[in-house]
This record gives C-alpha cells, structure tokens and sequence, in this order.
C-alpha cells in the first residue's frame, strides 16, 4: 500500500493550495479528487461566473455607444459562445493546477476517497478500488447546492448554480431566490444579457451581509438595470406544473405571485461529508460541518478539515488560508491563526460590492462607538470618465483610536480595491494616516483617502 505524510481530500481552493504548501515543505503528498482539480471555485463557482460577467461587461460597453461616441450595430448576445468562453477559461485554469500539482511532486489520486475504520483511505475511481496510508489526512471536499425542501432543484425549471452556468438556452424570465453573492451575481448577469429577472429575498435587503448602504445602492442599481428586487419576501412553494413557473411569494402585502420561465435557487451550500467515513471514526461534526479547533484539527488524531465543510465564511480565500495554516501547524512551523475579523468579501455585481470587518450596524450591536466616513463615486472624476458613477466607499473608523475597523466599497473596481483596506486593518491603520496617505490620480481609490479624510471632516472634493 503506498504511504504518504499528507493525504487530501479535494482539489479545490482549501485542498490544492494545502497540498502544494505541504509538499514544499517537505512532506510526501497525495490528493484525492473525484472530479475536476481546482474544485468548485475553478470550475463551477468564482472563475466562470467572473468570466461570464465579463461578457455582460464586453456586451453593455457594447450597446452603450452613445454613451461613449461611437456606433455599433447588431450587437446581439450568444449564451452560447459566453459559455463555451467560461468552459474554457475553466479548464484553462483546472491545467493550471494540474501544473503546478506536476512540478510540486503531489500525486493525484483520481476518485472518490473514504476514510476505513484504520484510518487508511479508499479510493474509488475508474480501475479497482484501492487503499493509502497517510500520517496526517486533510478533508476538503467542499460543498453542493442547498435547496429548499418545497422547491427540489430538478436542473430543468428548479436550477442551481450548476446549471445556470451551462444552460441549453436563455430563459426570457428567471426568478432568483436568494440575494446572496451567488443569487445577485447570476440575476445581474441574467438581466445584463436581457433575462427578465426577479430577484426573491427573504430577509429586508438583499446582499443581508453587507452595509445597509451597500444593499441599499445596490437594490438601486439593480431597479436601474430593470431587475424587479423583492425583500421581505418569503417563496412559501413553486409550482412547475404550467408552462411558466409559479412561485407564491408572501410579502408585507400578502401573498404574490411571480412568474417566471426558469428558477434559479441560490439559497446557500451544503457541505460535502456524508459518505467519507467521518461519523464512524467518531469525528465530531455539527449540522453536517466539521468542528475543527484553530488549527484546524477535528475531534480524531491525524484528520484535519477546511474549507466550506467548517463553520467559517465559505469563500475560496478563506479555504486556502485555512489549508496554508493548517499545513504548517502539522509541519510544526511558528505560525499564527487565521484572523476571521479580517477577511474581504466581494459581489461581482455591476456595481461590485466589496467589505471587510465591522459594518456600522455590527459596530451598533457590539456598543463599538465608531465615526463613518464615506465618498461618493459622483464625485470621483476616474469614476465619471469611466461612466460608472454609481458607488461609494464607506469607513468606519473606531471613535477614540481612529483604527480603521471597517470599510465597504459599492463601485466599479471595487473588489481590486478592497486588498488595500485589509492590509490597512491587519496593521491597525488609523483613519488619519490614511487620510494623509497620497493616492494615484485619477483613479477609483482615491475615494478611499477621500472618505478617510471624510472622518475628520477634512472633505476637499465634495
Ligand atoms: P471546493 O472548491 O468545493 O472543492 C472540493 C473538492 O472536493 C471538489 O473538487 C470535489 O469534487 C472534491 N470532493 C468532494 N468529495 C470528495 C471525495 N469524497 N473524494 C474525492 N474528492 C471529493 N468564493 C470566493 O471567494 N469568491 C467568489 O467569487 C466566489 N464565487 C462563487 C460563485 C459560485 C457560483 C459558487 C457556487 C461559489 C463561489 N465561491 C466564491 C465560493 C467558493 O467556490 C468556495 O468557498 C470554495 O470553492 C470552497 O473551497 P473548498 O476547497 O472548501 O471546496
């Protein structure tokens, strides 16, 4: 039976970054990937849907040559060829890792793994089933779409996320349940390809984990761009029996009907642990994620889990910082925690939404006394010579220390924008440094020294 010092369990973001770290440091690596490398960030999640929102990009700057002085006719969108473009820059990058897995000697092992009684692991891929040893076992197998018991994803008239990045055709109308990053990134790519879409949000705005703001403008942009935006309403069933779908929707006005050619449902992921073995060995688990102390250990010596099968925010940068940490902490290496109060979160919407750390609301509830600076994109000169003048950026800096505690972007650029601030709040950065800081002009970051100085009321440009 081969033997290595580190087994992992998925290819994604959590898995391959943890593999490569390990092997560079030193040990015999091994991953166990059932489906494609790079998991669902590289092939179902960040990657193609960035690529197919910027074909919506490529498309409006397309139709807007009155806006920008010049003609284009015929401009017509291909779902289509948007696709076929966001396949390939998929495995583009699935070969990428495929590399980098070569010239780092980590061994892939291709099927689905299952860890035995002796904690040895079974791999079941295309030839006979087979068992490894490894001292050290890392589990990041990820996560699937959740549905909602009353509406079962059928991947026809109920879709995910799956296949609304490979559909057979456009639908005329979509319903999206669910304003979450995913929900609002594929309604706003829908409706940028000329998708009627109707947006379904259970809580009181949509994007809930942002600023209220920021939900606030972005509900604007989105009614702008002709999304009909519904909070504060709860889908109660769907009904895909007719021709269009029906969803009886219960809002403050009681209850509506929305009809819709297709559902897209974007209420959230559920981690992949059934069938790895995990309940038998006595790995402490809840609600189907891994309890995991802060290096990422579980309940059982040698097994380790990271990524969206813990309870941490289920982004690809956090899996890979979790899978860098806990590959070190095995290696014995000094190394800190991973700091949760610090990590960006981005929406790929147009606007893009972008924000780390305290929201003013969340400074509220914890009794943080803090002081809110904000700008305008209206008043940025790099924003209106680009035509996006839909944003702002929003500081929130801490009333007695000025330490920057937290900042929300709703603009172009915004997500290219946000690195900046966190490393800004990793070094405790206060509000007037800055604010004294000197920015590029013209750019969209300058909105950030303009909405520091905006703490102090030290405002130029508006
Ligand atoms: P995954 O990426 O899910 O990888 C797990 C891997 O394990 C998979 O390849 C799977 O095949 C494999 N696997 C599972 N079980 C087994 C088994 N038993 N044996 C062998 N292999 C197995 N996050 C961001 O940070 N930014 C974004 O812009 C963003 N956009 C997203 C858009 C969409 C539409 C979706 C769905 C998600 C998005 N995410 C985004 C979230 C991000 O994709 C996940 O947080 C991230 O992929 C989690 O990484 P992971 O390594 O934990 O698991």
């Amino acid at each position: 039976m081969d033997s290595y010092d580190l087994l992992v369990i998925g290819a994604g973001p959590g898995g391959y970054v943890a593999a490569i770290r390990a092997s560079q440091l030193g040990m015999k690596v091994a991953v166990a990937e059932r489906s494609e490398l790079g998991g669902v960030c590289l092939n179902w999640g960040c990657i193609p849907t960035k690529a197919l929102l910027k074909s919506a990009s490529a498309y409006h700057y397309a139709t807007c040559g009155d806006t920008f002085g010049f003609s284009a006719e015929n401009v017509v969108p291909d779902l289509g060829r948007m696709v076929t473009r966001s396949r390939e820059v998929s495995a583009q990058m699935s070969r990428g890792i495929e590399f980098l897995f070569k010239k780092n000697n980590v061994t892939v092992l291709q099927g689905q793994a299952s860890i035995n009684e002796d904690k040895t692991v079974r791999i079941d891929g295309e030839g006979p089933a087979f068992n490894v040893a490894a001292k050290n076992i890392i589990v990041a197998t990820g996560s699937r779409p959740n549905s909602l018991p009353f509406a079962p994803i059928d991947g026809e008239r109920i879709i995910s996320y799956r296949q609304a990045l490979i559909p057979d055709k456009q639908p005329k109308s979509l319903a999206v349940i669910g304003s979450g990053a995913i929900g609002s990134e594929l309604a706003f790519f829908y409706s940028a390809i000329g998708t009627e879409v109707t947006l379904v949000e259970y809580l009181d705005r949509i994007v809930p984990l942002e600023d209220d703001e920021v939900s606030a403008q972005l509900s604007r942009s989105f009614r702008k761009a002709g999304i009909k935006v519904m909070v504060s309403a709860q889908v109660k069933s769907v009904d895909v029996t007719g021709e269009l779908c029906k969803l009886a929707v219960e809002t403050k006005k009681g209850t509506e009907t929305v009809e819709a050619e297709t559902v897209l449902s974007a209420v959230g992921v559920v981690p992949n642990t059934e069938y790895l073995g995990l309940e038998k060995l006595g790995v402490d688990m809840n609600r189907g994620k891994v309890i995991v102390d802060k290096w990422y250990k579980s309940s059982v010596d040698g097994i380790y889990a990271i990524g969206d099968i813990i309870p941490t925010q289920a982004l690809a940068h956090v899996a890979s910082a979790e899978g860098i940490c806990c590959v070190g902490k095995i290696a014995g290496l000094d190394i800190e925690p991973v700091d949760y109060d610090n990590i960006p979160g981005c929406t790929y919407t147009s606007p893009e939404i972008a924000s780390v750390g305290l929201s003013e609301r969340k400074a509220a509830e914890l009794g943080i006394e803090v002081k809110i600076g904000k700008f305008p994109y209206t008043a940025s000169g790099k924003a209106t010579a680009a035509g996006a003048r839909d944003g702002f950026v929003k500081l929130v800096a801490d009333a007695g220390t000025d330490v920057i505690l937290g900042a929300h972007i709703i603009g172009e650029n915004a997500s290219e924008m946000i690195g900046g601030l966190v490393a800004a709040r990793k070094l405790k950065v206060k509000a007037s440094d800055l604010a004294r800081t000197v920015f590029p002009h013209p750019t969209m970051s300058e909105a950030i020294m303009e909405a520091a100085e905006a703490i102090h009321n030290e405002t130029i440009h508006i």
